[in-house]
């Protein structure tokens, strides 16, 4: 191996540095002489030299926020200004006025309090942040590169200039790559040249001065392969590829709010207006009814009326609101990637839960995606294989004895040659599933196993690849020249093998679409000729077969000269004419064990779950018996035919939908859409992403999902499991009705603000609480408990309420019903409690009402939480913060430098049994209330009616 020395450490950094050089105009040969690489790639210990050198391969983040930048946008909001306006304006007052001390307490107060504001907003938008982020980085994408001369799988951050990596359809071109080879290539570059039709890749150099589109040797970081595969050697990293010179904060996208937070905003902006209202006839009432205020001075008058507003608007306004809205949206998206669930962007968490068409692929999702080939046909003989899994023990028998010599080897055979996946030493796959349970059918009949699988593989993945040995391709000089790949439209692939001086085509695929290609079959050692009973014969084993849910392959093969090879070269059409079908693989993928009792519980609430697989229609059916899936099959053919009216009809009776296209996808999303229908859909392919950005949740496959797909998708399934997308709906659900609890919590407590507010300026002329009671009380003594309400369990049975109950308004009917209801009840307590004590001043009667209400907030949570199944203690978090919040409250009570700032009176034994009593009472009547708001049919709307009956029925 090639030592790089120091000095060709520096020359070569030099010129990389230098992105003009122009890559595309070089020979192969001086291509990797100048990246000081070869086509083993480079070793482990020069890479991680590299990776010094280069830096990580990623783009540098411009427009990322400072922690103290995000703490300053905390005061970018209307009410924190007000506040501080009139912390000065008390100030001012104190220097050029009665120097009255208490107003310098006041002032301090509220000071206090906005840093408390501010600093609870900052720590909620970090953590949100935070949890966000750490989302993103999990979505890290691998790249495949050639080191030490093995293949293997990196994070795409640690590529350096000189790795030969191997590129795949669906991949995210993860560097500024130079091709060396390519077959079948086709690039969607529109996030660079703006151009959507994926253009065809040529290693050839080029010469002269070429624009980016024109570089047809080239790949470049952050544009998508559409088809076929490539290997090839990146030029550049990071920041210095063509894509971090245009744009360097495109790895950053911004969220768009989520439609909860958007409703809210607009709650929020009426509830401003509203206030504004309140606030100018309170502060015209005071400046001129109030007998109080009457006798003193004008500019005294001003500010009282001033800051009875204020206190006004802080009563009214729900400070933590928007902050306790995200946190308990990033934190469900952290519980959700607990269950393996990878939120990527915070609308799904909503969306989920309304949720009531999910469509999900067979293969890997509601499979297990191991792929065991159990039947074999051949020569008209149906044969079986035995062993599970990867694992290469296994025997073949003719149904009735084990064979001793295999009359189909050639068609194992066959199964390896026209392979990209490979078995690692491990016993696991890597790469396709299908492709792996042709390694391991192969390696039953021993023809892997003189070899390493890893190290050597049978097959040729590269031209280059040595020729193989063991079994009975052994001592054949085989390489592989051409390879026209797989895709879901065509159903098949084909590979072209040099052996001494002949080509041989090599094609596997759907049998139908095989056969379609042949016009002669093998039997026994001889080539007959295939006429139109034949097939039918073999169509009929397929469906035999299929109707075991086994996906069945079939293979075919041709042999050329080099005169007819040279002819047909590079033509894909006419290399797979005129083939000799060989036989048929069967495979089997088992269901995997808990998909059954999860489909059974959707389609009992209501939740449709549709197959949706490029697999025959039988084979799709049998899977789909196996696990419960309901509905008619209609293939991709049938639909193909359809137009969008007569599918919207026939979309709602459809179970199955076998032998599609990934792009039939897209019309059948948007076809359930048309009817109103809340789609989740799966997808793992480059040609799934239409599909996945359509529907309302897209869902990619973390394992074996392209990153193509999973960029367009709104989830990532980390286990590729169906289980995990009903716990992430389970999850959405959940999070759904927290949010309607907190929300009704903290608008019911500020509306019984506003009328304590607003009823003692009108009736006693006097503030029944002070700003900076209700800036506690909302930051505080709401704020910390309605973030914990977030925190609630989803309801145990949550999944068998219709998801018609989820797609409603965060604030319902109801909600509004409950909301006035409460706090009138709880204002007419409060204002009990303040009347009580007026005798002895105002302070005291301050005091207890102060108190009163922060209890009768608390006990709200509760009643709120009797609207839902959860139990008393299933949420610690609340019970801590209650906790917390009412010993806060008792030692601003009892210390009396604390009180004292607060303006707070003593509190006396007969009031704290006044609000023991008012609480006893106010449980009762709630209930009672709540059952007469069940009853009452104008009082719910249409989904509060559903959850009803949801909650009924699994009572
Ligand atoms: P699912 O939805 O169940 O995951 P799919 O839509 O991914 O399935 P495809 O992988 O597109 O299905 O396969 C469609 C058909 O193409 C299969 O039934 C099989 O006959 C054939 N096929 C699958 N993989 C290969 C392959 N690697 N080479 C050749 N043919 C294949």
């Amino acid at each position: 191996m090639k030592q790089f020395n120091n000095e060709t450490m520096t020359n070569f950094t030099m010129e990389q540095s230098n992105t003009n050089l122009s890559f595309y105009s070089l020979s192969k040969s001086d291509l990797l002489e100048k990246l000081q690489t070869k086509d083993s790639g480079l070793s482990e210990s020069e890479a991680a030299k590299r990776l010094e050198t280069h830096g990580a391969n990623k783009l540098t983040s411009k427009n990322k926020i400072s922690p103290l930048a995000m703490y300053v946008q905390q005061f970018k909001n209307t009410l924190t200004l007000i506040l501080i306006a009139s912390a000065l304006l008390i100030l001012f007052i104190y220097f050029f006025g009665e120097k009255d001390p208490s107003d310098l307490i006041e002032a301090g107060l509220i000071l206090a309090i906005v840093f408390m504001i501010t600093i609870l907003g900052f720590i909620q938008e970090f953590k949100a942040e935070k949890a966000i982020e750490s989302l993103k980085k999990l979505l890290a994408f691998k790249a495949k590169v050639r080191r030490d001369g093995v293949e293997k799988e990196v994070d795409v951050s640690l590529l350096v200039p000189g790795d030969i990596v191997i590129l795949e359809e669906g991949l995210k071109v993860p560097a500024d790559i130079r091709l060396l080879e390519v077959f079948s290539l086709s690039v969607n570059e529109a996030s660079l040249t703006g151009e959507s039709v994926p253009g065809s890749k040529n290693p050839a150099e080029l010469s002269g001065n070429q624009q980016l589109g024109d570089q047809k040797n080239m790949v470049f970081s952050s544009t998508a392969i559409a088809s076929g595969r490539a290997i090839g050697v990146v030029v550049r990293t990071g920041d210095k590829t063509e894509i971090g010179k245009i744009a360097q904060s495109v790895a950053d996208t911004v969220d768009d709010p989520t439609p909860i937070q958007k409703r809210l905003d607009t709650i929020g902006k009426l509830i401003g207006y509203v206030i504004l209202v309140i606030c100018a006839v309170v502060f015209v009432f005071i400046m001129f009814f109030a007998k109080e205020f009457a006798s003193e001075p004008l500019l005294q008058r001003i500010i009282h009326s001033f800051i009875a507003s204020v206190a006004l608007a802080v009563a009214a306004i729900p400070e933590g609101l928007p902050a306790v809205v995200t946190i308990s949206l990033a934190l469900g998206t952290q519980r959700m990637l607990k269950k393996n669930a990878l939120v990527r962007k915070l609308n799904s968490v909503e969306t989920l839960g309304s949720t009531d068409i999910i469509c999900s692929d067979k293969t890997g999702t509601l499979t297990k995606g191991e792929m065991t080939v159990t039947s074999i046909y051949y020569s008209g003989h149906l044969y079986e294989v035995s062993g599970t899994g990867y694992d290469t023990e296994g025997e073949f028998t003719d149904g009735k004895q084990k064979l001793e010599t295999l009359p189909f080897r050639m068609l194992l055979e066959a199964g390896v040659y026209c392979n990209n996946a490979k078995l690692t030493n491990q016993g696991t796959i890597m790469g396709d599933p299908t492709e792996g349970a042709l390694i391991v059918s192969a390696a039953k009949a021993n023809i892997l196993a003189e070899r390493g699988h890893e190290s050597k593989p049978l097959q040729a993945a590269y031209p280059s690849t040595p020729p193989p040995a063991g079994g009975s391709a052994q001592g054949k000089n085989v390489n592989r020249v051409s390879e026209i790949p797989f895709s879901s439209e065509r159903k098949m692939m084909s590979v072209v093998l040099k052996q001494g001086d002949k080509y041989i085509v090599y094609t596997k695929g759907a049998t139908e679409v095989v056969l379609e290609h042949c016009y002669r079959q093998r039997h026994t050692e001889k080539e007959l000729p295939l006429i139109a009973k034949d097939k039918k014969e073999i169509l009929q084993i397929n469906h035999t077969l299929s109707t075991k849910a086994l996906r069945n392959l079939g293979f075919a093969y041709k042999v050329l000269t080099t005169a007819e090879f040279e002819k047909q070269k590079g033509k894909e059409k006419e290399l797979e004419k005129g083939l000799t079908f060989l036989g048929i693989q069967g495979m089997i993928d088992p269901p995997r064990i808990e998909v059954k009792p999860l489909i059974e519980q959707c389609f009992e609430s209501g939740i449709r779950v549709i197959m949706i697989t490029g697999d025959h229609p039988d084979t799709a059916k049998a899977i789909a018996g196996d696990i419960g899936i309901k509905g008619d099959v209609l293939t991709g053919n049938e639909l193909d035919k359809m137009d969008e009216k007569s599918l919207a009809k026939v979309v709602e009776s459809i179970g199955i939908y076998a032998r599609v296209n990934p792009n039939t996808k897209l019309r059948i999303v948007a076809a359930l859409q048309k009817n109103g229908h809340i789609v989740a859909m799966t997808g793992d392919g480059v040609n799934d992403a239409p599909a996945l950005k359509k529907a309302d949740i897209g869902i990619a496959m973390g394992i074996t999902g392209t990153d193509v797909a999973k960029e367009a998708s709104d989830m990532v399934l980390l286990d590729d499991k169906f289980s995990t997308i009903i716990a992430a709906i389970e999850e959405g659900r959940g999070i759904f009705h927290n949010i309607r609890k907190f929300v009704l919590y903290l608008l019911s407590c500020n509306l019984a603000e506003v009328i304590i507010i607003f009823v003692g300026v009108i009736l006693f002329q006097d503030l029944i609480l002070t700003a900076t009671m209700l800036l506690w009380i909302n930051v505080v003594t709401d704020g910390i408990p309605a973030v914990a309400l977030g925190l609630d369990p989803a309801e145990k049975g949550i999944m068998r309420y219709s998801p018609k109950a989820f797609q409603t308004q965060i604030i319902g009917r109801r909600m509004w019903f409950e909301m006035v209801i409460f706090s009138i009840f709880i204002s007419v307590f409060v204002l009990g409690a303040y009347m009580l004590n007026l005798h002895q001043g105002t302070q005291s009667a301050q005091g207890a009402a102060f108190t009163s209400l922060v209890i009768f907030e608390l006990i709200t949570i509760y009643l709120i939480r009797s609207n839902y199944r959860v139990s008393f203690f299933s949420n610690k978090w609340l019970f801590i913060s209650i906790i917390v919040t009412l010993s806060l409250q008792l030692v601003l009570i009892y210390t009396p430098f604390l009180a004292n700032l607060f303006g707070l009176g003593q509190i006396h034994s007969q009031d704290w049994i006044f609000i023991f009593l008012a609480s006893i009472w106010l449980y009762i009547a709630f209930q009672l209330i709540k059952e007469g708001l069940n009853l009452l049919p104008f009082a719910n709307d249409k989904h509060e009616k559903e959850l009803l009956a949801s909650q009924t029925k699994i009572r």
